[in-house]
């Protein structure tokens, strides 16, 4: 893809970066360092709240990294091989070799991404309840917060969204016609955006 680079290389996946990352990157850890840790959390002194913002939008990095990955390790059960995975600014895309075979295995692989980001994110907040240091417990809470954000969001039905290709696998089901699945889903894909647009 262009206007990324690789940053490492996952059991035969490459990762992949992209620029606008660095943006999304430098943004997490400003707002979180200048607005949302000193908000919350007062008098850790400047220092302390890069470091502990540079740490938690490090995480986030990895979080949306592990939500590509569980696509990848899903479809790769079901025969369908990843080549690479970008990372940009809406979060990821994995590059798959082929499409699923069947509506079912569409459905798992498309589903795998967003559950693992739901049981992270539940998981980081029961860690959280537990952690009594102020500087972790801040870290735990935003990326168990981020986390349960990134499962939800990406369960919208709007096509390309794994939300969306849920949707167009349960329609493939139905209908027994993926390209037909392909075009409903995402005509209710634009109608979620419009939605999305007239709420927002
Ligand atoms: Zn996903």
């Amino acid at each position: 893809m262009g206007s990324s680079f690789r940053v490492l290389r996952i059991a035969g996946i490459s990762v992949e970066l992209h620029l606008s990352w660095l943006v999304i990157g430098f943004l997490v850890t400003y707002s979180l360092a200048e607005i949302q840790f000193p908000h919350d959390h007062p008098g850790w002194g400047t220092g302390l709240y890069w470091l502990v913002a540079a740490a938690t939008s490090l995480l986030f990095f990895g979080s949306v990294l592990v939500h590509e990955l569980s696509h990848a390790i899903v479809a790769r059960r079901f025969g369908v091989r990843t080549t690479s995975i970008t990372l940009f600014i809406f979060g990821g895309a994995a590059a798959m070799e082929s499409e699923p075979r069947r509506p079912r295995d569409e459905a798992l692989i498309a589903g795998a991404g967003p559950i693992s980001s739901l049981l992270i994110g539940g998981l980081l907040y029961l860690v959280d309840l537990g952690v009594q240091q102020e500087q972790f417990g801040a870290l735990l809470g935003w990326l168990g917060f981020i986390n349960l954000t990134l499962g939800t969001f990406n369960l919208i039905p709007g096509f390309p969204m794994d939300g969306g290709r849920i949707l167009r696998a349960i329609l493939w089901r139905i209908r027994g016609d993926r390209y037909a699945a392909t075009r409903n889903a995402a005509a209710v894909g634009q109608m979620v955006g419009y939605a999305i647009i007239a709420l927002g």
